[in-house]
């Protein structure tokens, strides 16, 4: 069977585009569908406009401190139309980049919505296309639980968008992106109060770290957080939003962010009519080759709903352009995954939590170190910053890293090389510090607590 192309992909995020790339620098015949823009979630409603606005939210914590070095700033005035009309120019430089790397490597842009037919055959439009193997990277939608008032309140893709900064906002969910934008807005000006329905932020996450992330928001920020609360109603106001709760609260608020969760984008591309499995909420079901329950379709990334983080939607689409078209069969390895959540102050973690690492292990030691961080001395600042070591004691390797302060994120790739290796304690122990950082706390932590 002569097919018109080695590998068509449907969906063109960071998943996608990376494995087509690859595919496309070994001399496959490659094509990509895609809807809307290049580029996906991470690009354009996720990762990078988000962290720009992340940046745009630290502006006000430097001139918060400048003062104590010295500084005698004026008058600082934010506005929302240029932040968000820059961040635009970016994505749209970015789209570019995007676009021009794919032509480069020969790859085809089947622009539509991609719908699997059969096993090597898609509909783009009015077109049908075969292709020895399918791969779908369709990843993940915003999902709003449905209740009174919920076509009153946005997700994170508009809320990277608004046209008139909210001076209330009040956001709906406990995870990353709650947590991010809670940042943000609070930073650029804003009364934010989060609504959860748990007793704490980011579930799966270590305790301490939420806990520490919980006192930041409300005693340092003055963030409000309500617990064990749910939203039972939206109504509009005038120009703004009465939010109604579980507890008896009224809120009133100029946006209503619901950031519950996302939801494998799935639905309406022919996956399950082909044949193609799917779990209750619509995550393709793969094995360890990413093959889907249909030979020759494969799928990473979001849709598959495990690890939903871009670099694992790249490694994975690398992967399998390595496997297929360079005779170098590889397969991702998830132990050990290091994040970042960009709140204020950001979080960067990796291994494992304290208590998940009690359960599996007989004995474990705690290293944890909780301090002013030197900037904050001078500034006034009063944030604090949190370290803390998870290590086996029988083995002395090092489990878990879990980390919130300044630099956090970029303090943690380096430590995820270290676990990754299988470091001990003693090993972290023997490392030189750096002096003054605050990473250096890592490599003298003493005494488990
Ligand atoms: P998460 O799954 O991280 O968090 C969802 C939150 O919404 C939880 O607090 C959950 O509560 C709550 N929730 C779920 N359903 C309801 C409901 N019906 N009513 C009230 N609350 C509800 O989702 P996010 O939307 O924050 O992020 C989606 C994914 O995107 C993340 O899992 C992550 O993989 C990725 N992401 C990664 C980022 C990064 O790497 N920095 C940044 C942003 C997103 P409970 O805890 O009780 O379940």
């Amino acid at each position: 069977m002569v097919y018109d192309y080695n590998l068509v992909t449907i969906g063109a995020g960071s998943g996608g585009v990376a494995a087509c790339r690859r595919a496309g620098t070994y001399g496959a015949r490659v094509a990509i569908c895609e809807e809307g823009r290049v580029g996906g979630t991470c690009v354009l409603r996720g990762c990078v406009p988000k962290k720009l606005l992340v940046h745009a939210a630290h502006v006000r914590e430097e001139i918060d401190d400048a003062a104590g070095f010295g500084w005698h700033i004026a008058e600082a005035k934010f506005d929302w139309p240029t932040l968000i009309a820059n961040k635009n120019t970016e994505l749209d430089r970015l789209e570019g980049i995007y676009n021009s790397m794919l032509d480069t490597a020969g790859v085809e842009i089947l622009a539509g919505r991609g719908k699997l037919i059969d096993a090597h055959t898609v509909e783009v439009g009015e077109r049908k296309v075969t292709a020895e193997r399918v791969l779908i990277a369709t990843g993940g939608w915003p999902e709003v639980p449905t209740f009174p008032g919920q076509e009153h309140v946005i997700s994170s893709n508009e809320a990277l968008d608004l046209l008139a900064f909210p001076e209330r906002i009040v956001i709906v969910g406990g995870g990353y992106i709650a947590v991010e934008f809670a940042g943000i807005f609070h930073q650029l000006g804003a009364e934010v109060t989060i609504l959860i329905r748990a007793d704490h932020l980011l579930r799966g996450f270590d305790h301490d770290l939420r806990l520490h992330l919980e006192e930041e928001m409300m005693q340092r920020s003055g963030i409000t957080i309500h617990a064990s609360c749910k939203v039972t109603e939206v109504r509009r106001a005038g120009n703004a939003y009465a939010v109604e709760t579980t507890d008896g609260v009224m809120l009133d608020a100029d946006a209503v962010l619901f950031a519950t969760g996302r939801k494998p984008n799935t639905a309406g591309i022919g996956l399950a009519e082909a044949g193609v499995v799917m779990s209750d909420n619509g995550a393709i079901v793969v094995d360890a080759n990413l093959q889907t329950t249909l030979a020759g379709v494969f799928a990473i990334g979001d849709c598959t709903d495990r690890n939903n983080l871009t670099p694992v939607a790249i490694a994975e689409g690398r992967a399998l352009a390595e496997t297929w078209f360079n005779g170098n069969p590889q397969r991702v390895d998830y132990a050990d995954i290091a994040t970042a959540v960009f709140s204020q102050p950001p979080i960067g973690t990796v291994g494992l939590p304290e208590e998940a690492a009690g359960l599996a292990y007989s004995s474990v030691d705690i290293y944890r170190s909780a301090f002013r961080p030197l900037k904050n001395t001078l500034s006034g600042n009063p944030g604090r910053t949190l370290m803390k070591l998870v290590v086996d004691r029988d083995s002395d390797r090092v489990l878990g890293c879990h980390l919130i302060g300044a630099d956090a994120p970029e303090i943690v790739q380096g430590i995820a090389v270290a676990l990754k290796c299988g470091a001990t304690k003693a090993q972290f122990d023997s490392t030189m510090a750096i002096h003054p950082t605050a990473a250096e706390e890592l490599v003298t932590m003493y005494l488990p607590t």
